[in-house]
């Protein structure tokens, strides 16, 4: 079995849900006592994020490229990066280290492709809809990106860290998720990608009919598989 490496933290929150998932395929498919190989290097967010709100996406490149070293010196296989927002460096860290970065917004392309999306919704942060870096490996793959109005991306993005990064879930945040998620499937999309990786804390599959692709389950999951291959 390959180790995985994890740089989580950002926010911890969701970095349970990927040690978790982790564990339960690699249970789930050799039994017994099995579980994953995993070395984590969970970062203090505080930086990332205030990084992140002063543009200084470089300080935040710099942050995340030690923790893939470090985890490459510790013997990781190959290195997960647990959040959308932060494939926005992804080239620069990808750089820092020998050992492969599995993208997750390649790994969610996939996913889409296997179940014949060509047109999806993205939730995430402000970032993750409106810059470039996320999207254009989704239309790389021929799939055609839908974003929420101006009005509602603030509406998700102020959710995601006003309140499921600091371990708040409410109900009237979900009905406005869900809203939102409507609007976009009137707007033609055929699924939605909760491309950020707290957004299942709030929202799953049974709150709604129109299909969800969890990036952090599918992430997860994709790396479970490539340590058992
Ligand atoms: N975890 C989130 C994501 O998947 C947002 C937190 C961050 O800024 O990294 O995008």
């Amino acid at each position: 079995m390959k180790t995985i490496g994890l740089i989580g933290g950002m926010s911890w929150e969701s970095t349970v849900t990927y040690y978790q998932v982790i564990n339960e395929i690699v249970k789930d498919k050799l039994g017994g006592f099995h579980s994953g190989k995993i070395i984590l290097y969970s970062v203090d967010f505080a930086p990332v994020e205030e990084s992140q709100t002063t543009g200084r996406w470089d300080l935040t490149a710099d942050i995340l490229s030690e923790a893939a070293k470090s985890l490459e010196r510790a013997g990781a296989d190959f290195i997960l990066i647990c959040t959308n927002t932060m494939h926005k460096v992804a080239p620069e860290v990808q750089a820092s280290v020998k050992v492969p970065i599995l993208h997750i917004a390649e790994a969610v392309s996939m996913e889409l492709k296997n179940n014949n999306i060509t047109k999806v919704g993205l939730l995430g942060t402000k970032y993750t809809m409106q810059m470039d870096f996320y999207k254009d490996i989704l239309k790389k793959h021929g799939i055609e990106v839908v974003i929420p109005a101006e009005e509602d991306i603030e509406i998700v993005n102020n959710v995601i860290y006003n309140e499921l990064c600091l371990g708040e879930i409410k109900d009237s945040s979900r009905k406005a998720y869900l809203e939102i998620m409507d609007k976009l499937k009137t707007d033609g999309a055929q699924g939605i990608i909760l491309g950020c990786t707290e957004i299942g804390l709030l929202v799953n599959q049974e709150n709604t009919s129109i299909p969800l692709f969890d990036t952090t389950l599918i992430h997860a999951r994709k790396a479970a598989l490539r340590a058992l291959e």
